[in-house]
Formats: C-alpha cells, sequence, structure tokens
C-alpha cells in the first residue's frame, strides 16, 4: 500500500505488494512526487525507542565535552551541507530556496548555543542550605531524561522541531523525531546526517508516517514529549501521553498581534507587518495575524501596508516572495476566513476572495472584521492581515488579550515599546521589530492558554529536557537535630527560639 501525505491512499496491486508501507511526501507546487518513506508502526516505533534508550547511556557517558564536540562536528556539517538540505525543505515545502536557507542559519545558530550552554546551565550546582540546614552542604543538578520523542509540523520542517532535539541531545537525551508526514524527507536527512557525526549508536532516529506513527510515539513510554503543532492534536497528544504520565511540551499556534502606538515608526511597523502576516505564506505560528493600529496614525499606516502588501507575488520559482499553501487543506480555512469576514461587511484594502488560487494564495489585508469573525479569533495560517482602529495603544493589548492564544506579539512604539510588551498575555514579545526573539537562541520560546506551555529554547529549553536532582551531603554534625527518635524537647524549643529569632521580623 502506499499513500500519499494528508492526499490520497492508493492501494498497491498484488503484483507490487511492499512488505513494508510506504507513503510519498509530494512537492505541493507541483505534486509531483518526491520522495516515499515507510509507515512506521508501533512496532517499529517500540523498536526505535528500545534502542535509543541503549543509546542514551552511552550519550550521556560522553559528558558535555564529549557530546558538545560530535554536536559541534553535525553543525559543521549542517553548514557545509546547508544547500542540500534547504533543497529538500524546498521540494517538501514549496518555499523559496531563500526562506529554507535563512531557517537553516537559524538552526545552526541554535544548535552552537544548545551544545556551548548546556554544561553552564546544568551541571551540579551549589545552592544555600539556608537557616536549619547550615550544617549540609546542597547541590543540584539537571540530569537527562532518557529518551525524548520529538513531534514536529511541516511549516517550518528543521527550526522548528531542532528547538527540540538540539536542546534534548545537549542535555545528555536520545531522541525519536516523528517529522510531519509533509515533510519526512526532512527528518530523514537530519538524523542520517547526525549518525555521519556519531556512528556508533542510535543516539537521534527519525520514525515517519501519520498520525498514527505520532500517536505511537506517545504510547512508547519515552520519557517526554515535546510536540509542536496545531493545539486540536496538542490535546490529542496530552492525553495519549496521560496514560502513562508522560511529561509533554507544547508548542501550539496562535493569533498573533501586532500594536502599533502614535508615536510608531510607520514604515518599519507597517514593513513589520507584512513581513510578519506574509512571509512563508502565513504558514508561521508567531506570524502576525492582527494589527491594531492607534486611530491618529491608522490612515497613514493603512496607506502603507497596502502599498507593501500589493506588491507580493507568491510563486514556485525561487524569487517568488512566497511560496504555496504545504497542506492543501488549509486552503479552505483560509478561504472560508476571509469569506466570512468579507460577507459580514468586512472590507478588503488588498485581495479578496479570488486571491485564493490554490495552491497559491496572494495577499489580502482586511478591515472592519467583526471581532467575532473566524478571521479575527481563529488561526488563518495563510498571507492574510487584519487591521482594526483602536482608540488607544491600552485599546490595542485589551483586544490582543482577549483571544485564548498566547504565543507572540508585536509592539511598535517609541516610548513605551517595553511597557506595553508588558501588558501583552503572550510568551514572547518583539518591539519595534518583528519575530527577532526566535532567533536569540537564549531565549525561552513559548506560550499560553491555547498556545501551549512550556518552553523551547534557552535556559529553560534546556531544562525542559533534564530532571533536576537535588542533594544534601551533611557536612558536619550539630547538637540540634530534630530528625531522630532521640531528640529532647529541647531540641524544638531552641529551633523555635532560633526561628523566632531570625525569621520573626
Ligand atoms: P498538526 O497538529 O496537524 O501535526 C503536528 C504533528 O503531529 C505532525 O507530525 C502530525 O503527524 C502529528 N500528529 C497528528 N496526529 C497525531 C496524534 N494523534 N498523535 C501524535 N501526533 C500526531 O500540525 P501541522 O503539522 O499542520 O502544523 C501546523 C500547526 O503547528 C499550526 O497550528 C502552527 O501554528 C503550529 N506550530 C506551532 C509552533 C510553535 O512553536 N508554537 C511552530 C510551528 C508550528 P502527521 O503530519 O503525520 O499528521
Amino acid at each position: 500500500m502506499t499513500r500519499t501525505a494528508r492526499g490520497s491512499v492508493e492501494t498497491s496491486t498484488e503484483a507490487d505488494v511492499d512488505p513494508q508501507p510506504t507513503f510519498e511526501s509530494l512537492d505541493p507546487r507541483t505534486g509531483e512526487v518526491v520522495g516515499r518513506h515507510p509507515i512506521h508502526d508501533a512496532h517499529a516505533v517500540g523498536e526505535a525507542v528500545t534502542g535509543a534508550r541503549k543509546a542514551q547511556q552511552w550519550w550521556a557517558d560522553l559528558g558535555y565535552a564529549g557530546r558538545k564536540q560530535r554536536l559541534d562536528a553535525w553543525r559543521k556539517l549542517l553548514l557545509r551541507r546547508l544547500d542540500e538540505l534547504a533543497q529538500v525543505m524546498c521540494a517538501e515545502t514549496g518555499k523559496p530556496l531563500d526562506d529554507a536557507r535563512l531557517e537553516l542559519v537559524l538552526v545552526i545558530d541554535h544548535l552552537h548555543w544548545a551544545a556551548g550552554n548546556s554544561e553552564k546551565v546544568l551541571r551540579r550546582r551549589k545552592v544555600s542550605p539556608g537557616l536549619l540546614m547550615m550544617n549540609q552542604a546542597a547541590t543540584v543538578e539537571y540530569l537527562p531524561l532518557g529518551v525524548i520523542g520529538v513531534i514536529g509540523p511541516w511549516n517550518y520542517p528543521a527550526f522548528t522541531p531542532m528547538g527540540s532535539i538540539a536542546y534534548a541531545l545537549a542535555a545528555g537525551n536520545a531522541v525519536v523525531f516523528k517529522p510531519s508526514e509533509l515533510t519526512p524527507g526532512v527528518g530523514e536527512w537530519l538524523a542520517r546526517t547526525f549518525a555521519e557525526v556519531v556512528p556508533e549508536q542510535p543516539v537521534f532516529t527519525v520514525v515517519t508516517g501519520f498520525g498514527e506513527t505520532g500517536a505511537a510515539l506517545c504510547a512508547s513510554g519515552v520519557d517526554k514529549v515535546a510536540f509542536t503543532g496545531s493545539t486540536a492534536t496538542g490535546k490529542r497528544v496530552m492525553a495519549a501521553c496521560a496514560e502513562n504520565l508522560t511529561p509533554v511540551l507544547v508548542e501550539c499556534g496562535g493569533k498573533d498581534a501586532l500594536i502599533v502606538d502614535s508615536d510608531a515608526d510607520l514604515p518599519a511597523a507597517a514593513e513589520a507587518a507584512v513581513w510578519g502576516a506574509m512571509s512563508n505564506a502565513g504558514q508561521t505560528c508567531i506570524g502576525v495575524e492582527r494589527v491594531y493600529v492607534v486611530d491618529a496614525v491608522a490612515d497613514r499606516f493603512l496607506e502603507l501596508v497596502t502599498e507593501r502588501a500589493s506588491k507580493l507575488r507568491p510563486g514556485g520559482e525561487p524569487k517568488a516572495h512566497f511560496g504555496p499553501i504545504t497542506m492543501s487543506s488549509q486552503v479552505d480555512v483560509i478561504r472560508s476566513h476571509v469569506d466570512e469576514a468579507l460577507d459580514r461587511g468586512a472590507r478588503a484594502l488588498v485581495g479578496g476572495s479570488h486571491s485564493v488560487r490554490p495552491p497559491f494564495v496572494e495577499p489580502v489585508v482586511l478591515t472592519d472584521v467583526p471581532p467575532d469573525a473566524a478571521a479575527a479569533t481563529e488561526e488563518t495560517f495563510g498571507p492574510t492581515l487584519v487591521v482594526e482602529r483602536v482608540r488607544s495603544a491600552e485599546e490595542g493589548i485589551e483586544r490582543a488579550n482577549d483571544s485564548r492564544y498566547g504565543l507572540g506579539a508585536t509592539v511598535f512604539s517609541r516610548s513605551r515599546g517595553t511597557e506595553l510588551a508588558r501588558r501583552l498575555r503572550v510568551g514572547m514579545v518583539a518591539v519595534n521589530s518583528v519575530i527577532a526573539f526566535a532567533a536569540v537562541p537564549a531565549l525561552p520560546f513559548g506560550g499560553v492558554g491555547d498556545s501551549g506551555f512550556g518552553r523551547i529554547h534557552g535556559e529553560d529549553g534546556l531544562r525542559e529536557f533534564a530532571r533536576p536532582q537535588s542533594v544534601t551531603r551533611l557536612k558536619y554534625r550539630i547538637p540540634i537535630n530534630p530528625m531522630t527518635f532521640g531528640r529532647s524537647n529541647r531540641t524544638v524549643r531552641r529551633l523555635i527560639r532560633l526561628v523566632k529569632t531570625f525569621r520573626g521580623r
């Protein structure tokens, strides 16, 4: 049997019966088959996890320096063969080659940070033993969890999963990765090249297939699942992991807002809004989907956005501003959001219903969208933007926060950027630029509400894949020992006196 990714199911004839079921990945620009991959069932996933579990001890025993050496070698390989992987990414997602290259530049920088900082962040360190335990030495160390199951999406098929994979490996874990069925070739490429620099053990392996393969990974007994994808699937992953009390990290979608204050640099804000909304055809979890612009500057801002957005052209060629909608079923979602908004009185400043021309969608900028319309509340995941006027930046914050999502946000304000940022109920904010936080490896990445929980990247991202182990070691004995049946009444009275003296003030 051969299936195509999120497409039709093809049944083989008896003559070409294949003992290993496979599926095809397709170029969304042309529908051309670009690869064939195994459909790993629960048994195969179990074998991958068992292999990874054995490899993990070996990997952990390499220590920070040994792992860093291997991860650095992998980083250099990725850099040398950047175009080879970028081509696979283009073929499977349809994104322009330079966008794929840019994604890999970020991957390389994150890998460098994770390998270079894991020891500093996770190694054993002393903490104060406190007043009552001053005769103890207290330390905490962050030890690897074991085997991490990583489940990734297709929109940034290298950058997004590597936010978990690189950090989990640097923390001493083994990884079994299930890439999206739309981008299995990218996952396989990553695992194959990792094996070139770590040939001894299957420290990082890939299992391919559909949702069932991901579900099998959740049930496989891995020590944590790091999931990135839609909120609906995130809930299913969490429910499956609950069976074994497997911890989860859940990075889901968003409906990110951009706020333009009255003193904003308007050309820069318009550029950020258009790039944040339209790059990668809007298929970005932290893409700009809504803008709230203060009335006083709204006319000029709308002019600038309209001028910029109407010049953009999607296409399959390298020079196109952005590529196709990678997942064909998303085209209907984009169309329904645009049509519903227009039917309910919204105005199209750029494009309209006619802009949806599968596999491409041309830029659409809408205004006067009813606040409860899907275009204003749900993740559209296309090159569309809703721009609304507000009386003040405060109203913009209120409307931005009125969402079940809370992933990222952007603020353009010359005088109050950071102040406004702190009032947004989101995990990340860029002030006077867009999406910058994702490119800073030291900054934790993640959201709140329906955007998920837990963090990749940064120190938090390393600790996400480790278990803190606290150790106390007796340094010397003291006469006051309350933790023995041999203690006297005086011991407790002395302790109470001590606490009154030092903690009663
Ligand atoms: P999906 O939720 O459809 O799929 C994500 C992954 O989960 C895929 O590998 C998928 O496999 C797998 N999967 C599907 N069903 C199950 C299941 N029952 N159990 C376990 N795994 C399963 O998301 P998309 O791939 O469509 O990605 C787009 C979404 O990802 C958007 O909502 C976007 O906002 C979000 N995203 C979030 C990011 C963040 O960091 N917060 C970053 C990037 C994207 P298969 O593909 O084979 O179905």
